[in-house]
């Protein structure tokens, strides 16, 4: 067995991802397996350095050791282009130019599992205006998602204790795989990852479910294996919402400074016993 915590370096790690932190350690440690962390930090904008070692401190402080240097996303864009290139190579892939404002004034644009479906606008531009559009406009690259679903037929994925789900990748529509501002999205460097890593286990918050129809999909197309899956329920604050990195007194490193000692909150975080003022919450 070998799972992964995997953080966005964009702020200070809370409650719920010291939860998600402790559960996938336990896990690998439990079954004599491995336990990696990965800093999924391809975001330039929002990426911070600080975040990196403020985060591996928090993990020590619970008393959660990992067992190989940290991976970064930033270290591998190399596989997030080539990966890119044989999608393109077999026409899935379509370099999109719309803006957000595009996309949000498109009347047709349904709502999908994760967020606005695209309406397709850049699907049926010719080779020609593709490139001499390329050549000058900033785009994104889409999945073209109705060739994918019909390249790869039905998919189902292994949900830890409930067995298989199917998923609907088509209800997310064409999604981004390469950003204007960055190389990957994260659907594609995240999955490309977990199979470059040997993760056989992930575990991660119920909020991404529904990425998982994505992950699925590109593991088809791409001919990777499929790791087993545990989405966890979120650690909500007393609003009832679930926790965001902007909740400063939630943070580990708050929790930290008032004295909580840390190896005491990994045991009860495991064992679903939360500080006052917070729960456990299944969105
Ligand atoms: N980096 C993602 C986040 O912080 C998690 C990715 C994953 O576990 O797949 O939300």
């Amino acid at each position: 067995m070998l799972t992964r915590f995997a953080p966005s370096p964009t702020g200070d790690l809370h409650l719920g991802h010291g939860y998600s932190a402790v559960l996938a350690h336990d896990a690998a440690r439990a079954a004599g397996g491995q336990y990696l962390i990965r800093f999924d930090d391809i975001d330039g904008s929002r990426s911070r350095e600080e975040y990196v070692g403020a985060s591996l401190a928090d993990l020590a402080w619970l008393g959660l050791g990992w067992d190989s240097e940290p991976v970064r996303q930033s270290a591998r864009l190399g596989d997030y282009a080539a990966a890119l290139d044989m999608l393109r190579a077999r026409n899935l892939v379509y370099p999109c130019f719309c803006t957000r404002a595009d996309i949000a004034a498109s009347l047709s644009a349904p709502h999908g599992p994760s967020g606005a479906v695209y309406p397709g606008t850049c699907r049926t531009l010719s080779k020609t205006e593709q490139q001499r559009r390329m050549a000058a406009e900033p785009h994104c690259w889409r999945l073209d998602m109705a060739r994918a679903v019909t390249h790869v037929g039905a998919l189902t994925w292994e949900e830890q204790g409930e067995g298989p789900r199917p998923a609907d990748p088509l209800a997310h529509g064409d999604i981004v795989l390469a950003r204007k501002d960055a190389p990957a999205s994260y659907h594609l460097a995240s999955t490309l990852d977990d199979a470059a890593m040997g993760v056989t286990h992930v575990t991660r918050g119920a909020d991404l479910i529904a990425a998982t129809d994505v992950h699925r999909l590109l593991q088809a197309l791409l001919d990777l294996p499929t790791p087993l899956y545990r989405h966890h329920a979120l650690v909500c604050g007393c609003d009832g919402k679930r926790l965001a990195k902007r909740d400063a007194a939630a943070s580990l490193a708050a929790l930290r400074g008032t004295g909580v000692d840390g190896r005491a909150l990994a045991a009860d975080l495991l064992a679903g016993r939360l500080p006052t003022g917070y729960s456990l919450q299944m969105p």
